[in-house]
């Protein structure tokens, strides 16, 4: 049944680990000039491959709030209770409906880029190498 939901996942994986943060740079940038809500370098659970966006396709064409808000918050609903039963963190439940990401990190963005630094000056390994981005 959830494969009727998932249409798409858009994942931003990178094997070379700091490049996420020059991609999510690029976000910010476009964000900042008026595009799509992206967070700082290091400040999105994206940039340690601990995130994932699911668009929701039905048929062939995306759901969108835009074009069908009340299928769209329906299913994006019905999708979060998926994710959060399987331990996800839901990003529905601050604004972000496509959003799910693991739960070991924090959500708020200052807080995790605050974690990653930390655990690179104690450790020498950061929270991208704690989730496990070679
Ligand atoms: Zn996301």
């Amino acid at each position: 049944m959830a494969r009727r939901f998932i249409g798409s996942a858009n994942e931003m994986m990178n094997p070379e680990g700091y490049e996420l943060f020059a991609e999510q740079a690029k976000l910010r940038a476009i964000s900042d000039a008026g595009g799509l809500r992206a967070n700082r370098p290091g400040e999105s659970a994206h940039n340690y491959g601990a995130a994932i966006d699911i668009d929701i396709i039905k048929g062939s064409r995306a759901v969108t709030r835009d074009t069908a808000p009340r299928t769209y918050d329906s299913l994006n609903g019905r999708l979060g209770a998926l994710g959060e039963h399987q331990g996800l963190i839901w990003g529905g439940r601050f604004n972000d409906p496509p959003h799910f990401q693991h739960p070991g990190i924090p959500v708020n963005g200052p807080d995790m880029l605050r974690l990653h630094q930390q655990l690179l000056r104690t450790t020498g390994a950061g929270l991208d190498a704690l989730m496990g981005v070679p």
